[in-house]
C-alpha cells in the first residue's frame, strides 16, 4: 500500500483529491492483495492508478459581448478493462486535473459495481455555466465538442452529465458531435427523451441513493418511512432524492447551493419540490429564493471560513450528501452523529473527507460511499446504451425495476465483500473490494496492456 501512495506522491505531488481517492482504495484492497499475490505480480494497482489516456485541450469561445474566452477541457480515459470508458462531464470553475482523475478513478469501481460492461472515465472543464446565457453555453459546448468528438464513440468512450452538465448541455454537445461525426449514435447518455434518452435517467442517481439507503435499513429490519432526512445540494441528484424520499414517506428538511442552505421544519413536500425544480432548472435561480417563497423556512448564508457546515447540524435520521466532494469534514460528521443521524447514503462523489469517513465507521452507522450509493445514475446510462443499441425504449416501470434490482445487487456485493474480508457492514471496504476484484480479474485475463 505504501508503494502505491509513494507512486502517486512522487508522480503527481499536487493532486490532493486524487491522492485521497487512491489512498482509500489502496487501504481497502490490501487484504485482497495479501490473499491474491498474483494481483501484485501483475502490477494491477500500479496500472489502475495510471489513466490509460488523458486528453487536455483548449476551448476558445466568444461571449455575448464579443470577447474571446478560453477554458480548459479534460477527458480522462481511466480504465477500459470491462467496457468502453464511461462517465460524466463536469463544468465547474473548480475543475482541474486532480479532480478529474479522482472522479475517473472512482468511476472505474462504481461502474464495475453496476454489473454492466462499462469502463471508467470522466471529463469536463473549468467553465462555469452559472450566469451564462443559453447562447454562451451553446457556443462553449460546441467548442468543447469540436475537440472531444475525435476521442469518443459508442464503443470507445461515452460521456454523460455531472455537475453543471444537464439536459441543456447534453443537447448542445450531442448536436455538435452528430454533425462532426455525421452519424447519430449513442455517443452520449442523458439525452432527452424524444431523441434517444431513457426514462428514469434524470431520476436515477437520486432514486438509486434512496434505494441503497432502503437496503441498508433493511439489514436492521427498518424502513425509510417516517425518517427525517438532510439532503445537500439542489441540483439533479438532490431533487430526485427528495422526490423518492417523499414517495416513500420520509421528510426532507434541508437543501442547499454554493451560497447557503434552507431549513424547512415542515418538510419539502411535493409542491415545494416542484417549485425547487422550476427555480433551479428553468429559472436557474438560487436556493435563497425558496425562503422568500416559503416564509416558514429559514435561509442561512454559507460561511466558508467557519470550519463546519451548519446544514449538517440538525436533528435527523438520514443524510444524503448530494452536492460535491469533501462537503462533510470531521466536525460535520461528528455533528451528524450527535444529531442522531445513523444512515448516510452519498449521492455526490466523495463528499466526505477521510477523517469524516473514519467517524462514520467508528460509530458503526449505515454509511454508503458514493461509488456504491450513487451508481444508479451511471447504471441507467448503461441501460440507455442498451436501449439505443436495440433501437427500443423500455417503459418507465421497467427501467425503475431494473434500477432497483441493480442497487440491490450492489448492496449485496458490498456487504458480502465486507464480510469476506473481515469488516462486516463496512460498505467502504465492501465497495472498493467488490469493484476492484471485478476490474482486476478482467485485467488479469487481458494481459499486460
Ligand atoms: N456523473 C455521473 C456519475 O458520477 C453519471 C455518469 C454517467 O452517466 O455516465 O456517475
Amino acid at each position: 500500500m505504501d508503494i502505491i501512495i509513494d507512486i502517486v506522491n512522487t508522480r503527481d505531488p499536487f493532486e490532493k483529491e486524487f491522492h485521497q481517492a487512491v489512498t482509500e482504495v489502496a487501504k481497502s484492497v490490501k487484504p485482497v492483495l495479501d490473499k491474491n499475490p498474483e494481483y501484485r505480480h501483475a502490477g494491477i494497482v500500479e496500472r489502475m492508478i495510471e489513466p490509460e489516456r488523458m486528453i487536455q485541450f483548449r476551448i476558445p469561445w466568444v461571449d455575448d459581448r464579443g470577447i474571446v474566452r478560453v477554458n480548459r477541457g479534460f477527458r480522462i480515459q481511466m480504465n477500459s478493462a470491462i467496457g468502453p470508458y464511461k462517465g460524466g462531464l463536469r463544468f465547474h470553475p473548480s475543475v482541474n486535473l486532480s479532480i478529474m482523475k479522482f472522479l475517473a478513478f472512482e468511476q472505474t469501481f462504481k461502474n464495475a459495481l453496476t454489473t454492466l460492461p462499462i469502463g471508467g472515465g470522466k471529463g469536463g472543464s473549468d467553465f462555469d455555466p452559472k450566469g451564462k446565457s443559453d447562447n454562451e453555453v451553446m457556443r462553449f459546448c460546441q467548442s468543447f465538442m469540436s475537440e472531444l468528438f475525435r476521442h469518443i464513440g459508442p464503443d470507445t468512450d461515452i460521456p454523460a452529465g455531472d455537475i453543471g452538465v444537464g439536459a441543456r448541455e447534453i443537447g448542445y454537445l450531442f448536436g455538435m458531435c452528430k454533425k462532426l461525426k455525421n452519424e447519430f449514435t449513442s455517443v452520449l447518455t442523458g439525452k432527452s427523451l424524444n431523441w434517444g434518452g431513457s426514462l428514469i435517467r434524470p431520476e436515477a442517481t437520486g432514486y438509486g441513493a434512496v434505494f441503497f439507503a432502503k437496503e441498508m435499513l433493511a439489514t436492521r429490519k427498518e424502513s425509510i418511512t417516517g425518517k427525517v432526512c438532510l439532503v445537500s445540494g439542489s441540483g439533479n441528484v438532490a431533487q430526485y432524492t427528495v422526490e423518492k424520499l417523499n414517495q416513500m414517506g420520509a421528510k426532507v428538511v434541508v437543501l442547499s447551493d454554493t451560497s447557503g442552505y434552507i431549513y424547512d421544519e415542515k418538510g419539502i413536500d411535493e409542491a415545494k419540490l416542484q417549485y425547487v425544480m422550476y427555480l433551479k432548472n428553468v429559472k436557474r435561480g438560487r436556493i435563497k429564493e425558496y425562503a422568500q417563497k416559503y416564509p416558514e423556512s429559514v435561509y442561512t448564508a454559507r460561511n466558508a471560513g467557519s470550519g463546519h457546515n451548519p446544514l449538517w447540524n440538525h436533528k435527523a435520521d438520514c443524510a444524503f450528501p448530494s452536492a460535491t466532494q469533501n462537503e462533510i469534514n470531521a466536525k460535520d460528521a461528528q455533528n451528524l452523529i450527535n444529531n442522531g443521524v445513523y444512515v448516510v447514503s452519498e449521492g455526490a462523489n466523495m463528499p466526505t473527507t477521510p477523517e469524516g469517513v473514519d467517524i462514520f465507521l467508528d460509530n458503526k452507522i449505515l454509511y454508503a460511499p458514493g461509488k456504491a450509493a450513487n451508481a444508479g445514475g451511471v447504471a441507467v446510462s448503461g441501460l440507455e446504451m442498451s436501449q439505443n443499441a436495440m433501437k427500443i425504449k423500455w417503459p418507465r416501470e421497467e427501467v425503475e425495476t431494473k434500477l432497483m434490482a441493480i442497487m440491490k445487487s450492489i448492496h449485496e456485493a458490498c456487504l458480502s465483500a465486507s464480510q469476506e474480508y473481515g469488516t462486516p457492514g463496512n460498505y467502504v471496504n465492501g465497495a472498493n473490494i467488490a469493484g476492484f476484484i471485478k476490474v482486476a480479474d478482467a485485467m488479469m485475463d487481458q494481459g499486460v496492456v
